[in-house]
């Protein structure tokens, strides 16, 4: 990718100690899936999949969710799975998962109303936790992590001789929790 652009998404990024909870489910999964373990740094939910942009357009996208407000939510991460086609093993969620859907809307109607075009795929909201992995994961011992979900971030993907890196763009600040 020339230096003019940029491959970027909206995700949410664990803080520390939610962080150090799912590199320790990824220790957890890859003892029986096998694979390559995501780093702890890299650990995050895509929330909205924006692909290639010019440097010029960054302003856009930014303005195009500045005005976004969603309160802040807790998530689950109780479960975990296997996509065989992508031999990717990931966490998912039961309880907050209709508040990151309602969010990952929120930010994808506010860009493509800016004439960003984004995926069309149904979203699928997961932590990637292993690549390459081999097999499902047992699920029946997975102590819920429990996620406060306080902000959302604008991450640039790049590529060097270790995979890919993320770098962090923009943060918004979700708001008070709802009671
Ligand atoms: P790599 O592609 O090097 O294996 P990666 O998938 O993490 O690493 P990207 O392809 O830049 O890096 O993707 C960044 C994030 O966006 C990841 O969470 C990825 O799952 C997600 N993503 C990538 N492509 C799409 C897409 N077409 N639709 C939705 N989400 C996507
Ligand atoms: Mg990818």
């Amino acid at each position: 990718m020339s230096a003019e652009r940029l491959r970027v998404f909206f995700a949410l990024w664990p803080d520390a100690a939610t962080a150090e909870r799912l590199e320790a489910l990824a220790g957890q999964v890859h003892a029986q899936c096998g694979g390559r373990r995501m780093r702890r740094d890299t650990l995050h939910m895509t929330l909205c999949f924006i692909g290639e942009i010019g440097l010029g357009s960054l302003a856009a996208l930014e303005a195009a969710v500045a005005t976004v407000k969603a309160p802040a939510f807790r998530i689950d991460i109780d479960r975990a799975g296997w996509w065989p086609h992508k031999h990717i093993v990931w966490a998912g969620c039961g309880a907050g998962a209709r508040d990151v859907a309602a969010l990952a809307e929120t930010l994808r109607a506010a860009v493509s109303a800016q004439g960003f075009k984004i995926e069309k795929r149904p979203f699928q909201p997961h932590v990637t936790l292993l690549r390459k992995g081999r097999c499902p994961p047992v699920t029946d011992r997975i102590e819920a992590v429990s996620w406060p979900v306080r902000e959302w971030v604008l991450v640039a993907s790049e590529r060097d001789h270790a995979g890919s890196r993320y770098r962090r763009l923009g943060c918004w600040p979700l708001g008070a929790v709802a009671k």
